[in-house]
């Protein structure tokens, strides 16, 4: 892959230019607690997107898109957002380091990689991420990670219109081999937690659905943890989100909401609490635990939470009813998109062929198959 993006450098501006990598993101577990200020889980994985990039002459910064085959050029000093959706995120990424200070010059870039697009392992973020680091190393401008993230996640709030977290590219930037992390979405703070699962592996099936249910239902469900926390918050005081609120409280004030809004915050509460204890699963290498953990996630986002879809259902029990899969569940925001599973390495194929044979029956349509393997964050190559 990064050959290809060399010699399309070659090809395109002559010569070499310095080359980075960027990965997409699992998240093992915490799902929907992000905006609820809680904890997510996510790893860095083995798919990338990587950029070959020079300075170039003034403040004229050219770039080509591999895998759209496509050129665009703009000033670094232009407001006009580029009419490609791609080139968005890499002026906008340009347009934030300068407002917080970055001197930068013109450059060449070319980039391109192999993370699925829209399948939930945020390949958006994989390109903020690798334009934001390769544009602070060459023009030394010294921002931290945690800056870089920072300067993705506006990227996308201000340039391409998502009003994201900043778990995806917190994940790109502070991804480690064997480590996942655990990020705390009220402070930032983040711990690396052990993920070396000798002798399995992660596995996604992309249900190849997308429900357009998916963006109201998820502001019908941020305004049902706001309810819950408002009658939580009329009894107790420095309750601000759902993440002062615990299962004892959510009994104590449960006639006082409804039922609906006592059972989504019922997930929300308990799903932060698996995320902890899938961590000390992780801390004491017990896979079994973990995946126990998972499978209560799921069972959590389907029935309780409502986000899940018949396609992610279906695929999450085929998983539970196969012997050797640890644990599964859908991962993102819901009705549709992959499910993730870690599962023994001698089970994999044997699941693959059933799972992907059953849900072809039942929905006339294969599952895509999606391996990864936890693996490091942003990074210059040699
Ligand atoms: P995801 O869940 O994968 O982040 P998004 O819709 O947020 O999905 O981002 C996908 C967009 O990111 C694409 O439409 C494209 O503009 C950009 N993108 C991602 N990967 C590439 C790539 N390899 N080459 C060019 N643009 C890409
Ligand atoms: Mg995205």
């Amino acid at each position: 892959m990064n050959k290809q993006i060399e010699n399309l450098f070659d090809r395109h501006f002559g010569g070499f230019g310095r080359l980075y990598a960027s990965p997409g993101r699992v998240n093992l577990i915490g799902e929907h607690t992000d905006y609820n200020l809680g904890f997510v889980l996510p790893g860095a994985i083995d798919k990338a997107i990587y950029m070959a990039i020079r300075p170039g002459a003034g403040s004229l910064c050219r770039i080509y898109s591999a895998d759209y085959d496509e050129a665009v050029e703009f000033d670094l000093h232009a407001i006009q957002n580029p009419e490609q959706q791609w080139a968005r995120y890499i002026f906008g990424v340009v347009q934030e380091m300068q407002k917080r200070g970055a001197v930068l010059g013109g450059f060449d870039a070319v980039f391109g990689g192999d993370v699925p697009l829209g399948a939930g392992l945020s390949s958006s973020a994989a390109l903020e991420s690798v334009a934001a680091f390769a544009l602070n190393d060459l023009f030394e401008a010294g921002f931290d990670r945690r800056a870089l993230a920072e300067i993705g996640q506006m990227t996308e709030h201000h340039y391409v219109g998502v009003r994201c977290g900043i778990m995806d590219q917190f994940a790109s930037l502070f991804g480690e081999r064997e480590k996942v992390i655990q990020l705390d979405c009220r402070s930032l703070e983040y711990r690396l937690v052990p993920f070396r699962p000798v002798g399995y592996r992660v596995l996604l099936l992309d249900t190849q659905v997308k429900h357009s249910l998916a963006s109201s239902e998820y502001n019908v469900r941020r305004e049902q943890c706001e309810e819950g926390v408002a009658v939580v918050a009329r009894h107790e005081s420095g309750v601000v989100s759902l993440r002062d609120v615990t299962l004892e409280m959510l009994s104590a004030y449960k006639q006082d909401m409804s039922e609906v809004v006592y059972r989504r915050c019922h997930f929300v509460v308990s799903e932060n609490q698996r995320v902890l204890d899938a961590c000390d699963a992780l801390e004491r290498g017990d896979y079994a635990d973990f995946g126990q953990q998972m499978f209560a996630s799921h069972r959590g986002l389907s029935g309780e939470y409502e986000v899940s879809c018949p396609e992610l259902d279906f695929l999450a029990e085929k998983a539970r009813e196969f012997d050797g899969v640890l644990g599964a569940r859908m991962m993102g925001g819901g009705f549709g998109g992959c499910t993730i599973n870690v599962i023994e390495a001698s089970a994999h194929d044997a699941f693959v062929r059933e799972a992907s044979d059953s849900y072809q029956k039942r929905f006339g349509i294969a599952p895509r198959v999606i391996d990864v393997v936890i693996s490091d964050g942003a990074r210059r190559l040699k």
